[in-house]
């Protein structure tokens, strides 16, 4: 939905509510990375800040974006009509969205689930135990703040930390293994990938 339609939608409700003078001191911000809470209505600065994902996603459908817009102009006019008085998701907002001819039912935090629409990025990591290097999802990286990921590779029997080649997590720790991951890095850019077997053996002799 694209800004001037949203403003079109603004209009309609002042217009709807008898506040039609509201409309023009309204502004509208679309911003990225809004997911879990789809928008936002700031009464002071008359300003409503919408998720860009949700507004340009073709799954969900112009009514339910129109329902959006008027959900979060509703609260602008909820506020300019009764001031301190107004609330936010109480009798005097719904009897609003009910005047606009929407249920007032629905609310959108936590709701719906986007997926970001940016392609999956992978990072270079290296296990600690048996060498392997491999590609990791970024997000499976930085799942755990406070833990790696671990190679589950090898029937379970390696269950050592993954470590990216490059990055910053665990700072301690990437000191500690420089030369595993120096080395991983010269064998990454030959293409060698493979667990090193003398060192498999090594730790997991039972597997051979
Ligand atoms: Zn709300
Ligand atoms: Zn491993």
């Amino acid at each position: 939905m694209l800004e001037s339609e949203v403003l079109e939608w603004i209009k309609f409700a002042c217009d709807t509510c008898e506040v039609p003078e509201l409309a023009k001191k309204i502004t509208v911000k679309f911003r990225a990375g809004m997911v879990r809470t789809l928008g936002n209505a700031r009464y002071r600065r008359n300003l409503i800040t919408l998720s860009k994902e949700y507004m340009g996603h073709n799954d969900f459908s112009s009514s339910e974006k129109i329902e959006l817009v008027v959900h979060e102009a509703c609260h602008l006019i909820c506020h300019y009509i009764y001031k301190d008085n107004a609330d936010s998701h109480g009798p005097k907002w719904k009897r609003l969205m009910v005047k606009c001819g929407l249920s007032p039912d629905r609310c959108y935090k936590g709701n719906v689930r986007i997926e970001r629409k940016s392609v999956t990025k992978t990072i270079t990591v290296v296990c600690l135990g048996c060498l392997e290097i491999k590609e990791l999802k970024t997000n499976e990286y930085y799942e755990y703040k406070n833990s790696l990921p671990l190679c589950t590779d090898h029937g379970g029997d390696c269950t050592e930390e993954l470590i990216s080649l490059n990055g910053r997590k665990f700072p301690q720790l990437r000191k500690e293994n420089q030369h595993v991951i120096n080395e991983a890095k010269k064998r990454a850019s030959v293409g060698d990938t493979k667990p090193q077997r003398h060192y498999v053996e090594v730790n997991y002799s039972d597997l051979y």
